[in-house]
């Protein structure tokens, strides 16, 4: 006796080879009936003996296409007359579902065999791709994911591609991105267009910079051996000291630099194939000015085909940084290109598949055997992230640096690309243009906008223009960084979290930024944070070791002032301790991020930053430098029935011994104590509240020596630590804690 059942089955079930799949295994099984593609799901009919069909399920949820992702499925038993011959693939149709879209993904193995295969008609072909690899996101201009609703449409298939695209047994049934050289895009340098990707090889070996197209956007791309050519970028993109990020040929090159772990090197060479940070083990020919004053490189290895390509006729690193001019999004269209990247680049390398969406490359570092992502973009993005609790159609605005955005519903979260820092005029637009595509694509509509509690961030602006159309909530920055985690974790329990970072509004108006905090999904306490101190002279103080030194110093240790800072302008000196002294033009802190700025400027390691964190960052590359295990004295008391941190001592003593020892043992002492004073902390709350579970979120936790260190120290004392998985510790990850005020 036949039986019929009507399938649906959700998730990213779209432009992963999913329809081929199920065509393949009903045939196997001897099913009939059919398969179509619908907004974020796909709807199947299967006829045939009931053993089967299990069978059918059951394989469908054991082995599915690898990049599929099945959020769910729903059976229904129908009873129809119909008789079905045959199971066929039908045209896809749309309804009011759910949709997901891919982030794009690095070129498989198989079809890098065929691009090396001289008898393959695609041999060197530069866009070469399959349904199970190329880009989705970056193409997409509509839903459901159909060739006519990418950007490559306009590329009309040849009959051999038509043959592979309409044959379900093919590698590239409904790969929407399917080309060849007959019928594809193409590539070519300026003014050039034979031998490319010999001539790209030469403008490297040349000292050139090029402005080279990718997946999500242009790199700006140069040999990174060559000193005087990375000068060169550094002034052309204004970009003194931030670190560019290295495209290595393969893992023998990248080890010959770097030391590259088991989870490391999976990573590196996973379908999302971000940027990794690598601890450098010798930089040999590499220009120093690449990554300076820093213990790590952050490598990725080709994605796109035609990066193998280069790679063919040129043997060494090359730097591949996003093409844009400091904080500015990164470039996408090729006229774009060619007017802002005008005085950067020397040579430009176009393609004609236009993109849609532009998306920088993502970074990622293992500690403790753990994926961090420090920038969730390519590979990662947008990628829902389900959450332990259901909510409203909500958006969430995010922070102002290191920006992105979630839009979700029910319990998934949407969490936009990183985006960059709203205080540029050019991030902004991008951020507008950004949330209009995510609620276009996606189909929800917000009915609560949320937004941090700042009132000067550009994102509090952009909520205010909203109230009059939806309910619009705000949420205090630390507080969105603890929901963060606990809906990255999907932890439901109460938890103990440590807030560390360098700024964040907090509710009392002073700057937040070295919170402690327990609670749940359902409710958060601040139980404990550090001492205020005053930072005087303004907004920019804030981004200033100097300023926050010298603030300090007027403020705690006066009589070590022109010590530490001879040549202190008397002007400066005479306006700063005014404003201290009378608590005027100042601003109150607890941030923790400050405090590292502070000890990075008092020993004389960095005064001046260039980047956000950059004065941190050098003090815990100083500190990995010295194995110290001492830790300098804190001390710990209560006030309006807080705990409070007081730095005092730890400074005290840090001004006593920087006469006497070596930076690297005060910056790691100074790392012993933070770590310490955090077990501490924890065993008081233990104590008091029953808590095992310590989180960690906030940009402090990038610091790699300061996670391992007190990771370890808690557990060995007993703790589960939870640190982010999913989404950046950093403001990066904020949208998605902000969507709590979404719930229902
Ligand atoms: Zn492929
Ligand atoms: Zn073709
Ligand atoms: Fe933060």
């Amino acid at each position: 006796m036949h039986k019929t059942y009507k399938i649906k089955i959700y998730g990213i079930v779209q432009g992963v080879g999913f329809r081929p799949f199920i065509f393949k295994l009903a045939k196997d099984l001897n099913l009939t009936g059919w398969i179509f593609n619908s907004t974020g799901s796909v709807h199947i009919l299967v006829q045939g003996q009931e053993e089967r069909i299990k069978l059918f399920i059951d394989n469908i949820l054991k082995d599915p296409p690898p990049l599929s992702r099945i959020e769910k499925i729903e059976k229904e038993r129908i009873f129809t007359e119909e008789i079905f011959n045959e199971f066929s693939i039908i045209e896809s149709k749309e309804d009011q579902g759910f949709n997901f879209i891919s982030p794009d993904i690095a070129v498989c193995d198989d079809c890098l065999s065929e691009m090396r295969d001289p008898r393959d008609r695609r041999y060197k072909y530069p866009f070469i791709n399959c349904t199970n690899c190329g880009p989705r996101y970056t193409i997409i201009l509509d839903l459901p994911y159909d060739r006519d609703k990418t950007t490559m449409k306009i590329f009309e298939m040849c009959s051999e591609c038509e043959r592979e695209y309409t044959d379900p047994s093919s590698r590239r049934f409904h790969a929407q991105p399917i080309s060849c050289y007959d019928c594809g895009p193409s590539i070519w340098i300026e003014g050039e267009r034979t031998d490319i990707f010999e001539k790209i090889a030469d403008y490297l070996k040349d000292g050139k910079i090029l402005a080279i197209k990718g997946i999500g956007g242009f790199h700006l791309a140069c040999d990174a051996t060559n000193h005087k050519t990375v000068i060169k970028l550094r002034e052309r993109k204004k970009r003194p000291s931030k670190p560019f990020a290295i495209m290595m040929k393969d893992l023998d090159m990248i080890k010959k630099y770097c030391y590259v772990n088991e989870e490391e090197e999976k990573i590196l060479i996973s379908k999302e194939r971000p940027i990794v940070l690598l601890r450098i083990k010798n930089l040999y020919d590499i220009s120093p000015l690449v990554s300076p004053n820093n213990e790590y490189l952050g490598v990725m290895l080709p994605y796109a085909p035609y990066h193998y390509l280069i790679f063919d006729h040129f043997d060494k690193p090359i730097i591949m940084t996003s093409g844009n001019l400091s904080d500015e999004p990164i470039v996408k269209d090729n006229h774009e290109a060619k007017e802002k990247l005008k005085n950067i680049a020397d040579i430009f390398v176009f393609h004609n598949r236009e993109i849609s969406h532009r998306i920088d490359d993502s970074v990622v570092f293992i500690e403790n055997k753990e994926v961090n992502i420090i920038r969730r973009a390519r590979g990662y993005a947008p990628e829902p992230i389900k959450i332990p609790i259901k909510i409203k159609p909500s958006l969430a605005l995010g922070g102002e640096l290191k920006n992105t955005f979630s839009l979700g519903k029910e319990n998934y979260v949407f969490m936009s690309p990183h985006i960059g820092d709203l205080k540029d005029k050019d991030t902004l637009t991008a951020y507008e243009e950004t949330i209009n595509e995510f609620i276009r694509l996606l189909k929800i509509e917000p009915e609560i906008l949320i937004h941090d509690l700042h009132p000067q961030y550009l994102s509090t602006d952009f909520a205010e223009k909203f109230k009059r159309y939806m309910e619009v909530k705000s949420i205090q920055h630390h507080k969105a960084h603890f929901f963060s985690l606990l809906l990255d974790r999907e932890i439901k329990d109460e938890i103990i979290c440590f807030s560390f970072d360098g700024t964040g509004y907090g509710e009392d108006g002073n700057i937040w930024g070295g919170e402690v905090f327990v609670g749940s999904i359902d409710k958060v306490e601040r139980v404990g944070h550090f001492k205020y101190f005053p930072i005087a002279g303004g907004n920019y103080a804030i981004e200033s070791p100097k300023k926050i030194a010298i603030s300090y110093l007027i403020k705690y240790f006066p009589e070590k002032l022109e010590k530490l800072f001879p040549n202190i302008d008397p002007f400066e000196k005479e306006i700063m301790e005014k404003m201290i002294n009378k608590g005027e033009n100042i601003f109150y802190t607890s941030s923790c991020g400050r405090i590292f700025d502070l000890v990075s400027c008092l020993l004389k390691i960095r005064e001046h930053i260039e980047y956000e964190g950059q004065a941190a960052i050098e003090l815990e590359m100083t500190a990995m430098r010295s194995e110290n295990q001492k830790y300098y004295n804190f001390r710990i008391f209560e006030e309006n029935n807080k705990f409070v941190i007081d730095t005092y001592p730890i400074i005290e003593e840090i001004l006593y011994e920087i006469e006497k020892k070596e930076k690297p043992d005060i910056a790691r002492k100074f790392h012993n104590t933070i770590s310490q004073i955090i077990l501490v902390i924890s065993e008081m709350l233990r104590e008091i509240f029953k808590i095992k579970k310590i989180g960690f979120s906030g940009g402090v936790f990038q610091n790699r020596l300061l996670l391992t260190l007190t990771t370890l120290k808690l557990n060995e004392r007993g703790f589960q630590v939870y640190t982010h998985k999913k989404v950046p510790t950093n403001d990066g990850g904020i949208s998605l804690g902000q969507m709590i005020l979404g719930k229902e």
